[in-house]
């Protein structure tokens, strides 16, 4: 990987995707692997204006030896101080900002128990939902950008020697992240398009979109209440002081999504799983879902069926979507050819739903709402938040107005506008 790349991608992640702020605090969370990074995105930030650059490493092979030899008891008891780490940089006034680096192995707990692995990530995720809510209602500027390890480079490229597949996944991700030539200009011109696909969404007033592919899925998709359909770029609501009207961010780093909230108890129809998701560090492959008014009734998998019955089973929410996305088969990351193994990416690849929670700004004025609110505009509250793939080259969209009037929104894979 070369140095000047590495320069433009941080470059990219500071000021395109946090857009940090003169006297901003800049909080980075970041594998040991990527301390290089962090580096260079410190230095970005410094000269960019901000105040203060603090990062927090965290070690996935550590992580391992305590999955695998720690009490499941005293990992699910989430001390203190774990809960407050990053709310100690957004309860004082003018938040700072987050940028997360991301370098998984896929199967980091391939051959542990699955059972503990989900106790844990659910008790951490539950001691961690409050400085959650902030990223979840964009309050705060964040944004996640990945980097290779060689674990993850030898999963994608596993043809390869492992260090020639970490130069292959970074030219990868250099390429799919738009960092070639002027990365700056090329994310204008991107987010100008996706914005006004996003503003067409919107003024169209839909109720409903249904999806067809040629694989057997015929999903009607109802729609949140006063949903809001989003993508291209965020902004905090909380961007005070740094400047009255909130600031411009992009939470996913690449991000190809246009995406809404479904109403949770209006989706019915079958949706087949197109690409392979990793949940807990293990696959779930070829999975088909049944939807009866909002709720999964059946699923199925090839690979990892009890693993897809954990993951509906974390909570009541579970079992319905929050989220519905529209990624077209051209998307750069999809023209790869690659399987990531790992949503930031691959859920741009296609279309695809979440199970469980949705993002509460999909609704007009639901940051401000509390869950019962929330609730009875359809939007599904959980402790997950899991993309799996549905899109493929042949789907078809349609979408249906408040007024009944049928609106052609995908043809082959491809947006239409
Ligand atoms: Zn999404
Ligand atoms: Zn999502």
């Amino acid at each position: 990987m070369e140095k000047a790349m590495l320069r433009k991608y941080a470059e990219m992640a500071v000021r395109i995707g946090i857009n940090v702020q003169p006297g901003q605090t800049l909080v980075i969370r970041s594998p040991l692997n990527g301390a290089e990074l962090a580096r260079e995105c410190a230095d970005v930030a410094y000269d960019a204006g901000a105040k203060e650059v603090v990062v927090f490493y965290h070690d996935e092979k550590l992580n391992r030896i305590r999955m695998e030899k720690g009490s499941k008891e005293e990992m699910c008891n989430i001390k203190e101080w774990q809960k407050i780490q990053m709310l100690n940089y957004v309860n004082t006034e003018g938040s700072a900002a987050f940028l997360h680096i991301l370098s998984e192995d896929p199967e980091i707990y391939k051959g542990l128990d699955t059972e503990k692995i989900d106790a844990i990530g659910k008790a951490n995720s539950a001691a961690t939902k409050e400085f959650r809510d902030y990223t979840m209602n964009s309050r705060v500027q964040w944004s996640i950008v990945a980097i290779p390890s060689e674990a993850w480079a030898k999963k994608v490229f596993p043809e390869l020697p492992v260090e020639a597949a970490v130069e292959k996944l970074w030219d990868t991700i250099f390429k799919v992240s738009r960092v070639e030539g002027d990365a700056v200009a090329n994310w204008k011109e991107y987010t100008d398009k996706q914005m006004a696909r996003r503003n067409r969404l919107n003024s169209l007033n839909l109720r409903e979109v249904h999806l067809t592919s040629k694989n057997g899925t015929d999903l009607h998709v109802g729609l949140a209440e006063d949903c809001i359909w989003g993508g291209g770029k965020d902004y905090t609501t909380g961007g005070k002081p740094f400047t009255k009207e909130g600031i411009e961010f992009i939470a996913n780093m690449p991000t190809e999504e246009i995406f809404t909230a479904p109403h949770k108890d209006n989706v019915n129809g079958v949706v087949y799983g197109t690409k392979p998701y990793v949940f807990n560090g293990n696959l779930i492959e070829d999975f088909v879902v049944t939807f009866k008014d909002g709720k999964v009734v059946e699923y199925d998998a090839r690979v990892g069926k009890d693993l897809l019955k954990q993951l509906l089973e974390s909570d009541e929410g579970a079992v319905s979507i929050g989220e519905i996305a529209l990624v077209p088969a051209s998307s750069p990351i999809n023209r790869q050819n690659v399987l990531f193994y790992n949503t930031l990416f691959d859920e741009n690849a296609a279309c695809h739903i979440a199970f469980g929670a949705a993002y509460p700004d999909c609704v007009k004025g639901g940051s401000e709402m509390d869950e019962d609110q929330l609730k009875a505009k359809g939007i599904n509250i959980s402790v997950i938040h899991e993309d799996v793939m549905v899109g493929s080259e042949d789907m078809d969209i349609v979408g249906i107005t408040a007024d009944g009037e049928k609106v052609q929104i995908f043809s082959d894979g491809e947006w239409v506008f």
